[in-house]
């Protein structure tokens, strides 16, 4: 089975993806109307804030087979690297205390009540959550969480199902754009540094096939802005193709009991 999702992120100044490729709503839109064209079911993990800014272009999202989750109200509010410090040093998380943690899971739900959506499911920007971030999920009734990395199968946790991605992320391991920090500990355990866009998508078939062939589930994270700061959906459009050979879900379908 595959979960394929994908992080939408408001515009955010000095992001070079979106320099390059425009908004990221925009780009989500076609991101769909390629997966439409493939039949391919799919989770989209959206900032808050653009549920409460562009809410009728979220609509038009909606319309799609698509399920949104949420992805922090604007990331971790204004970041600079001395926050960022402080944030790990003092709390061991990015994502701050757990007080900010709270009051930012909250507004977003929020965000997606105000539009009738309800939120079952969630990635923390950058994988910046920890248990804190857990507890305060459960607390708000939120089923579902994505934001670990590795081989390892979807799991319950006190009533929170991990789903792990387990292919290599596309921003993490495709040479494109600058080299973050938090890209060099990337999940490509395959790969010794940053590698060609076309070399990512043959390991990203290789694992799918493997797990397919052994029944385990392939979570995949492609960023719809980063598949159109780097060609303009063509290699995504390839990918899709090859994915719609296989059945989709998206990540509130998953169910723990059978397995
Ligand atoms: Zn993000």
């Amino acid at each position: 089975m595959i979960y394929l999702t994908g992080d939408v992120h408001h515009d955010l100044e000095g992001y070079w993806e979106q320099d390059i490729a425009g908004n990221e709503i925009k780009a989500a839109k076609k991101y769909l109307s390629i997966l439409k064209k493939y039949k391919i079911s799919c989770t989209l993990f959206l900032n808050g804030v653009i549920l409460d800014k562009e809410a009728e272009k979220v609509r038009e999202l909606s319309e799609f087979d698509v399920e949104i989750g949420g992805h922090t109200y604007n990331n971790f509010g204004k970041m600079n690297v001395f926050k960022s410090y402080i944030n790990r040093k003092r709390y061991n998380c990015i994502y701050g205390p757990a007080s900010f943690q709270k009051k930012d899971i909250e507004k977003t739900k929020k965000a997606f009540e105000k539009l009738g959506i309800k939120m079952n499911s969630w990635r923390t920007h950058a994988f910046g959550s920890n248990e804190t971030t857990f507890d305060i999920l459960r607390g708000f009734g939120i089923k579902y969480e994505s934001d670990l990395l590795g081989n390892q199968k979807p799991f319950e946790e006190k009533g929170l199902v991990h789903m792990p991605i387990n292919i290599p992320v596309d921003i993490n391991t495709i040479s494109i754009g600058p080299l973050k920090p938090e890209n060099r500990d990337s999940f490509a355990s395959c790969t010794k540094g940053r590698i060609e866009p076309l070399e990512w998508f043959g390991i990203v078939k290789k694992r799918v096939e493997y797990n397919e062939k052994n029944n385990i589930d392939s979570i995949i994270l492609i960023h719809p802005i980063t598949m159109a700061a780097l060609d303009d959906f063509a290699l995504f459009d390839n990918i899709a193709k090859f994915l719609s050979k296989y059945e989709s879900k998206k990540i509130s379908e998953y169910s723990i009991i059978k397995h």
